[in-house]
């Protein structure tokens, strides 16, 4: 899909300005009620959603030019989606993000990006990596845990750990804890270790899209010959890419994408896992845009009026994952789960997609110390996410600020109730 199949979409909008507040209706207060990260930090309406609208018709019908201030606008974007969703509670015919992506698509084409994402896609060809990380190394954390070769031998389950959760010492003892968890269930699991690969949604996501589909054809590949019928994944980002990304891509991955949050939901649904420990805690959860609003799947484009779209067609942010975290925290005797004033499909996001982490630090922090805030007025003492991502922006954010709350990912404190340890 080029920009010029958007034309109706950038035409149409009313700039009511809706994309920039939470709807009314879910409002609680004046303080939490903004949605955007960028026109939030950068107060211009150009960053705001319908502002990108503006900028990519302005582009199609050459009233501007692309330049370095096209790229500025379309990058200081966590392509967190919270505008589009928003805007679908007033209108049914406006696909902003999809708009975002095809704009930033268009920068490529031209040579405007940041030198920092051009350092990442070199990162990525050459280690397979968004970190530029050894490529030999990516499979290290399982170290011991006597997981399959999924490379060698043919498994039910794939379990893909994504880039951040590969390399990020840090949250080591989380990819272990979650992997080991579902091996101690019994489930025929495995990785592919130093084979696996980024799933090539950042790229996608920056508009690289010759790169994105290269990893994501590759992803495909390796899920074939693993024989796998689930691909299980405990991070948002590479779900996201799974579910929307790679049907934006043409990549059918031809099996069941879970996120570890649904996988160990059915786990304790069939009695294969236990919470037998309590585990006293006042949390919140933070949702991660690409488990929710952005991982809905993407049904392919509509010609014509998007008016007529049925519900299954529109993609309004409500049929993410949101649920299967909270069941989880809910399952756990002693967790009392409290929520922020932003949640689910207008969640606020926590700073480090779209590229931003990498190229633009202080809209990320900007972000992760916002939503730091918010999850402080809850009295929780720790914030729980479900995305590496998330869980380093925040941690970093809430470490920096001295705001004496824990950040945590859901398979921490599911790991601390079923074994009364913490994983390591
Ligand atoms: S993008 Fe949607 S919500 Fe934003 S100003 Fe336009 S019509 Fe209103
Ligand atoms: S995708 Fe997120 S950061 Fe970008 S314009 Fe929309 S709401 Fe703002």
């Amino acid at each position: 899909m080029a920009l010029e199949a958007y034309r109706r979409d950038m035409e149409g909008c009313s700039r009511c300005s809706s994309c920039k507040w939470v709807p009314m209706s879910q409002m609680k207060s004046h303080r939490f009620s903004q949605v955007c990260p960028s026109i939030s930090r950068y107060h211009f309406h150009s960053f705001a959603g319908s502002g990108k609208l503006m900028l990519g018709l302005s582009l199609l019908d050459n009233r501007i030019e692309m330049n370095d201030s096209v790229a500025d606008v379309a990058y200081k974007c966590t392509l967190c989606g919270a505008c589009d969703a928003n805007c679908k509670v007033y209108r049914d015919d406006i696909d902003i993000a999809e708009v975002i992506e095809e704009i930033r698509a268009t920068c490529v084409e031209n040579g405007q990006f940041f030198a920092e994402h051009q350092m990442m896609i070199d990162d990525l060809k050459r280690e397979n990596n968004v970190f530029g990380e050894p490529k030999n190394a990516r499979g290290d954390w399982a170290e011991g845990l006597g997981l399959k070769d999924a490379n060698a031998q043919k498994v039910d389950v794939l379990f893909h750990a994504g880039c951040r959760f590969s390399y990020d010492e840090d949250l080591l003892g989380v990819i272990r804890g979650a992997a080991t968890l579902i091996r101690d269930a019994g489930v025929d699991l495995g990785v592919a270790g130093k084979a696996e690969s980024c799933c090539g949604g950042r790229a996608f996501g920056l508009g690289f899209r010759g790169d994105g589909k290269n990893f994501a054809e590759d992803m495909a590949v390796r899920v074939k010959s693993s024989g796998a019928k689930v691909l299980l994944t405990p991070c948002a980002d590479c779900y996201g890419a799974f579910k929307y990304a790679y049907r934006r891509m043409g990549v059918d991955l031809g099996v069941q994408v879970m996120h570890i949050s649904e996988y160990l939901k059915a786990l304790a649904a069939n009695g294969k896992i236990n919470f037998k420990n309590r585990v006293d805690r006042k949390i919140t959860y933070h949702d991660p845009c690409h488990l929710g609003r952005r991982s809905e799947p993407y049904a392919g484009p509509w010609e014509g009026n998007k008016l007529l779209r049925p519900a299954s067609r529109k993609r309004d942010g409500r049929k993410g994952v949101y649920d299967a975290p909270r069941d989880l925290l809910r399952s756990i005797p002693g967790i009392r789960l409290v929520e922020m004033e932003r949640i689910r499909e207008y969640s606020w996001c926590c700073g480090a997609g779209g590229g931003v982490w990498e190229a633009d630090q202080e809209l990320s922090d900007f972000a992760a110390r916002e939503r730091i805030e918010e999850a402080l007025t809850t009295g929780a003492d720790a914030l729980a996410t479900s995305c590496p991502w998330c869980e380093r922006n925040l941690r970093d954010a809430a470490e920096s600020m001295g705001a004496g709350i824990e950040v945590l990912d859901v398979t921490e404190l599911v790991a601390r109730s079923i074994k009364g340890e913490v994983i390591s």
